[in-house]
């Protein structure tokens, strides 16, 4: 019978359990259920009593590493834990959230436990034998994984499952402790952008795309740079949405290019971009070509504003195209949701 473990870390409040961890909750939960498997979910925390209160109606074993070392995210005490949790699980399958900080150690682990890792999955299926879903060839290729290797490592994408949400109650947490090696990394602090600038936000129901039709000439031909920047970020403000990007737009560069100055690469979606998830789409000025739909894979509505009528969209990527100027649509849209200016 395999033995099920759901690694967990608590966001930057360092009592919470990140949204991620949540969801691989759920996804361990089920997976439990299905094979039959015992569920234990290891916890990686300061203080991982808070934490663990949200787990109570799970039933799980509850694990946990705690100390002042743990607060933060390091290659050397979040390994050590993680290893420790597994071995005092004797876990055979390893389910643990995709994010920076897990995807930092997990191979790692995974190597120092003799075992196996995939990464980037999105379901798991199977009753009698593990299946492991995830996309290759940027999400062209879909494949379903089984291993006989053991144990086996299992980093879920963000935002695949339900985020668990359980009654909070007093429980027991296991304490495992760790020794950890000479620490020669010291955390210092997090330089981040303030959350105003924070363009990126995965776990919106909105993704709004920009491309670069905002930054060329228009019907009185001359470029409103100014103007789109304070209607996408007043709209981005207005609506709560992340701001994606096409790559003509982000590639601009140059003194004769009018970029906009909050975009960056990592705003880029399609084949050399991402391909985030959101129940929501609205691509405002962009064309809709293949390597750039190809990111849009996971968005569930998908609408599109483009002056063009034979513009990609429109040729079955988008659900809803309004043929119109999108300076004009989201002034409007953005004066009925009572937004300010962008700036
Ligand atoms: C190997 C490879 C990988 C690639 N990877 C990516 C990728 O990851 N992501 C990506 O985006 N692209 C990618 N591309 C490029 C992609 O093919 C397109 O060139 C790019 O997406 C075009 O960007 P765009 O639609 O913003 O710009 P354009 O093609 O210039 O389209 C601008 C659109 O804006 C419209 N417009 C202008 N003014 C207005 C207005 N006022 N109101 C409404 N609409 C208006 C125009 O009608 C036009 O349809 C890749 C290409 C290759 C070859």
């Amino acid at each position: 019978m395999e033995n099920l473990l759901v690694l967990t870390h608590v966001d930057e409040t360092g009592s919470a359990l990140t949204k991620a961890s949540l969801e691989a909750v759920t996804a361990g939960r089920e997976l439990a259920a299905r094979l039959g498997a015992s569920l234990t979910i290891g916890i990686v925390a300061a203080d991982a009593a808070a934490a663990a209160g949200v787990l109570a109606s799970t039933g799980a074993r509850l694990l946990a590493v705690s100390g002042e070392a743990f607060a933060q995210p390091r290659y050397t005490s979040d390994a050590a834990a993680c290893e420790a949790l597994c071995r005092a699980a004797a876990a055979t399958i390893v389910l643990a959230p995709g994010s920076s900080r897990f995807s930092r150690v997990g191979a790692g682990v995974a190597h120092r436990l003799g075992g196996f890792i995939d990464t980037h999955i999105t379901a798991l299926g199977g009753t009698e034998a593990v299946e492991a879903t995830r996309w290759f060839y940027r999400q062209r290729v879909e494949a379903v994984l089984s291993r006989d290797a053991r144990p086996w490592f299992l980093l879920l994408d963000a935002g695949t499952h339900a985020a668990f949400a359980g009654e909070p109650a007093a429980v027991a947490v296991e304490q495992v402790s760790v020794e950890l090696p000479p620490l020669r990394t010291t955390v210092t602090g997090i330089h981040a952008p303030k959350q105003d600038a924070q363009t990126i936000r995965p776990n919106a129901k909105l993704l709004l795309v920009a491309g670069a039709g905002w930054t060329k000439k228009q019907a009185d031909g001359k470029i409103h740079a100014e103007e789109a920047g304070d209607l996408i970020l007043g709209f981005l403000r207005a609506a709560g949405a992340s701001l994606g990007s096409s790559k003509s737009l982000v590639d601009q560069r140059g003194e004769d290019q009018p970029v906009l100055p909050f975009l960056t690469h990592l705003n880029q979606i399609g084949q050399t971009g991402a391909t985030p998830r959101h129940a929501m789409g609205l691509s405002t000025c962009c064309h809709g070509e293949e390597p750039h739909v190809v990111g849009w894979r996971f968005i569930a509505d998908r609408r599109a504003i483009s002056l063009d009528p034979n513009c990609g969209w429109t040729r079955g990527k988008a659900d809803v195209v309004y043929i119109a100027d999108a300076f004009q649509v989201m002034a409007k849209v953005n004066a009925l949701l009572g937004a300010g200016a962008g700036k």
